[in-house]
């Protein structure tokens, strides 16, 4: 899945349905969030001491972010959850483009 406009407002639409967007959990507003457009992928390691290496796979959490408007609270969501998009049988490759 590559970042579109249809999948940030697929997305949008989800974590709206979901209650997501109602109030933010950090300061109760309900002044509105903006979704940064595009995917954080959390990367999953054993050993914090031993950074991945680059080229290498690592296993990552595809993740999607809002950001409350009244005081920029960062709020994640995993894409599994949002849109049923389940990446965790996959790997990334560290330091890499593919
Ligand atoms: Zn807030």
């Amino acid at each position: 899945m590559k970042w579109s406009p249809e999948v940030y407002k697929e997305v949008w639409n989800a974590l709206s349905a979901k209650g997501n967007l109602n109030a933010c959990k950090s300061c109760y507003a309900s002044n509105g969030f903006d979704l940064i457009p595009g995917f954080f992928m959390q990367m999953i390691i054993q050993d914090p001491t031993s950074p991945p290496v680059p080229g290498e796979p690592v296993q990552a959490i595809p993740t999607v972010v809002t950001v409350c408007v009244n005081c920029g609270q960062l709020t994640q969501y995993a894409m599994g959850q949002v849109l049923g998009v389940h990446f965790s049988e996959e790997a990334v490759r560290v330091g890499t483009t593919q």
